[in-house]
C-alpha cells in the first residue's frame, strides 16, 4: 500500500511523520509550493493521494490541513497519533496530557504524527505539489507582537507565571521584577486573562501559548490539566503555592509551600545581592 506523507522542508516533525508513514506502507512524500492556504493545500493532497492514506506532521499547520482534507472527504481524521495497529490508533488528547485509544472507521486513513512520538526517518525523494490558489484564503502577512524589547513568552528561557493566587493585575509587579532579573518573560493562567489582569497573549496552556523554557516558575497556579498542557515542556518547574495539596506540586521539580507575595520578592532580593 502506498501512503502519501505531507512534509514541510527542514522541519524535524516531517521526518517523524515519515517514520509513521513507513510503518503503514510504501512512502510517497510530497511538499507543497506556494503561500500557506490550508483549503487549497488540502485540495492538492486529495488530488495526489486518490484513495491512499495521508499522513501529515502534528504541527498546527499539519493538523489544520489534514482537518480540511477530512472535511472535504467526509472522513474521520486522527490527529497526533502515537501508534497505529490496523484500524486502531493511540493518540494524544488534551494537549498531550492523556492518551486515547480509538478505532478509525474508514478505508482511507488520515493521520498526523504526534510530535516527538516517532524517531526521525530518512528523507525519501520528495515531490512538489502546486495547489490551485484561485479564490483560496491565503496568509499574506505575519505580525510579530510587540514585546517592548523583552524576550517573547514562546522564546524565553525563564518564564515567571502567575495564577489566581497573584490576586490582582497590580500583584504581577513582583513577577515582572523577578522575570526582569532573570531575563525572562511573564506568563499567566486563564483565570488571570479572564479577569483582565493580563492580556491573552500572556496565557500559557491548552488554549494559550505552549512554552518550553529551561525554568518555569508557577506562582499561585493550581496546576489544572489545561495549564500543564502549556508548560509541560519546561526542563525545570518550580512551583510556589500556599496549599501543600495543590496539584501543581505533582508536576514540580522544586516546591515552595508559602505565600507568593513573600517568596517572590525574597527570591528577587537574593538575586540582587548576588549581582
Ligand atoms: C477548554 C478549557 C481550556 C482551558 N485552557 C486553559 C489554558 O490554556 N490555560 C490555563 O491556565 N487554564 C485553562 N483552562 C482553565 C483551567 O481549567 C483552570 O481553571 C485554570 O488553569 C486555573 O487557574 P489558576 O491555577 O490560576 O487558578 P486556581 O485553580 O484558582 O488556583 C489558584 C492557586 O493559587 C494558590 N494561591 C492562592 N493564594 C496564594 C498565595 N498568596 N500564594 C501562593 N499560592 C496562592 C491556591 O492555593 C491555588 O492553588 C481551560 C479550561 C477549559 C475548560
Amino acid at each position: 500500500m502506498t501512503v502519501l506523507v505531507f512534509v514541510e522542508p527542514d522541519d524535524e516533525l516531517s521526518l517523524q511523520a515519515i517514520t509513521l508513514a513507513r510503518s503503514l506502507g510504501e512512502v510517497r512524500a510530497v511538499q507543497i509550493d506556494g503561500p500557506y492556504a490550508p483549503a487549497a493545500w488540502a485540495g492538492a493532497l486529495i488530488e495526489a493521494a486518490g484513495t491512499d492514506p495521508i499522513v501529515g506532521l502534528g504541527s498546527d499547520r499539519g493538523n489544520e490541513v489534514l482537518a480540511h482534507v477530512a472535511a472535504r472527504l467526509d472522513l474521520p481524521f486522527a490527529a497526533n497519533v502515537t501508534a497505529v495497529r490496523g484500524d486502531e490508533v493511540t493518540r494524544q488528547r488534551w494537549g498531550g496530557t492523556l492518551l486515547e485509544e480509538a478505532r478509525v472507521h474508514s478505508d482511507q486513513k488520515l493521520f498526523t504524527a504526534a510530535p516527538f512520538a516517532f524517531a526521525a526517518g530518512d528523507v525519501p525523494p520528495v515531490e512538489t505539489l502546486r495547489p490551485d490558489l484561485t479564490n483560496a484564503v491565503q496568509v499574506v502577512e505575519r505580525v510579530v507582537p510587540d514585546t517592548g524589547g523583552r524576550v517573547s513568552l514562546a522564546d524565553a528561557k525563564v518564564v515567571v507565571s502567575g495564577g489566581r493566587g497573584v490576586g490582582s493585575a497590580e500583584g504581577f509587579a513582583i513577577l515582572e521584577d523577578l522575570a526582569g532579573l532573570l531575563d525572562g518573560a511573564v506568563g499567566c493562567s486563564r483565570v488571570v486573562t479572564s479577569a483582565g489582569w493580563r492580556p491573552h497573549t500572556d496565557q500559557v496552556g491548552q488554549t494559550g501559548t505552549k512554552v518550553s523554557p529551561d525554568l518555569y516558575i508557577a506562582c499561585g497556579i493550581s496546576g489544572a490539566t489545561q495549564h500543564i498542557a502549556g508548560c509541560k515542556g519546561a526542563k525545570t518547574l518550580l512551583a510556589i503555592n500556599n496549599d501543600p495539596e495543590a496539584t501543581i506540586f505533582t508536576h514540580a521539580d522544586y516546591a515552595v509551600i508559602g505565600n507568593l507575595h513573600e517568596i517572590v520578592p525574597a527570591i528577587s532580593a537574593e538575586l540582587r545581592k548576588s549581582t
